[in-house]
C-alpha cells in the first residue's frame, strides 16, 4: 500500500519546548486512521504540521511523493487538498451555513456560485440541514454546527480530512450524530486521520490507530490491537483512564 500521506522525522518546538520529537506516519488513500494520546501529547500540533498550518523544524512531508515541506511550496494549493475540522469555532460566525460551506469552492477552487450552492444544499441534505442553510450559526445547536463544518471541509472533495477531536466541545447528547456523520464519510471511503479521546468510535471506524505520548508514536496498529491488547506499558496506562 503506497502512502498518500507521508511525514517521517517530524520536529516541531515551541520555544525550548519540543512537542513532536521525530514522528513518523503515514496515510494511504481510504484509510481511517486514529489519533490519540493524553492532552497536551501533541496531536493538534502534528495535525497542524501536516495541514501546512504550522512550520515544522525538521523532517519531510510528502503528498502522493511531492515533497510539501519545501519552503518553496504554495502551501495554499497544498492546503486547497485539505480538509480540516477543529474542536470548535469552525464556522464563520457573520456567513450564513450555506455561505460557509461554499466559500471555500467559490474562493479557492473558483467554482460558480450556482454550481457550489447547489452541492452544498446536496450535502446539508444529506444531513437534514438544508432547511438551515440561510441561518447563521448561532441558530443551529452545536451538533448542527460541528456536522456543517464538516459538510464545509468536505464540500471540496479533499483528499486527506484531518479531524481533531471534533466532539470535545459538545454536549454529550450531540456525540452521537457527529460521529455518525464521520461514520458514513469513512463508509463512502474517505482519507480521515482523527485526533479522538473517543475510544469506542476509534475501535468501530479506524482501520488504524496511532498512540502519540510525549511527541513520540509509541504504538500503532489495528484497533483490535492497540485499544483491547496493548504491547506498551505506556499504551496501557493512557488506556485505563478510559475504562
Ligand atoms: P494535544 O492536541 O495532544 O492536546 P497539542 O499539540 O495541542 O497537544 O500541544 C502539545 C504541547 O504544545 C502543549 O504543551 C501545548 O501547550 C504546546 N503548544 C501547542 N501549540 C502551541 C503554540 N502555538 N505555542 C506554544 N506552545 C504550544
Ligand atoms: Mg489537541
Amino acid at each position: 500500500m503506497t502512502a498518500l500521506l507521508r511525514a517521517t522525522g517530524i520536529h516541531k518546538s515551541f520555544g525550548e519546548r519540543e512537542v513532536l520529537r521525530g514522528v513518523d506516519i503515514d496515510l494511504a488513500t481510504h484509510e481511517v486512521v486514529a489519533l490519540i494520546g493524553a492532552s497536551g501529547s501533541g496531536k493538534s500540533t502534528l495535525l497542524r504540521c501536516l495541514n501546512l498550518l504550522e512550520p515544522i523544524d525538521d523532517g519531510q512531508i510528502f503528498l502522493d511523493d511531492e515533497d510539501i515541506s519545501d519552503p518553496r511550496i504554495d502551501a495554499n494549493r497544498v492546503r486547497a487538498r485539505f480538509g480540516a475540522v477543529f474542536q470548535s469555532y469552525n464556522l464563520f460566525p457573520h456567513l450564513t451555513v450555506l455561505d460557509n460551506v461554499t466559500l471555500a469552492s467559490r474562493v479557492v477552487h473558483r467554482t460558480p456560485r450556482r454550481e457550489a450552492e447547489a452541492r452544498a444544499l446536496e450535502l446539508l441534505g444529506r444531513i437534514g440541514l438544508a432547511d438551515l442553510a440561510r441561518e447563521h450559526p448561532d441558530r443551529l445547536s452545536g451538533g448542527q454546527q460541528q456536522r456543517a463544518a464538516i459538510v464545509r471541509a468536505i464540500a471540496t472533495d479533499p483528499e486527506v480530512l484531518f479531524l481533531d477531536e471534533i466532539t470535545s466541545a459538545l454536549d454529550p447528547e450531540l456525540v452521537g450524530e457527529v460521529l455518525e456523520l464521520v461514520r458514513q464519510l469513512a463508509a463512502d471511503g474517505a482519507t480521515i486521520l482523527m485526533a479522538t479521546h473517543e475510544m469506542a468510535f476509534a475501535r468501530d471506524v479506524a482501520h488504524r490507530v496511532v498512540f502519540l505520548d510525549a511527541g513520540t508514536i509509541v504504538e500503532q496498529g489495528p484497533p483490535a490491537d492497540v485499544l483491547a491488547a496493548p504491547r506498551e506499558p505506556r499504551t496501557r496506562e493512557f488506556l485505563a483512564r478510559f475504562t
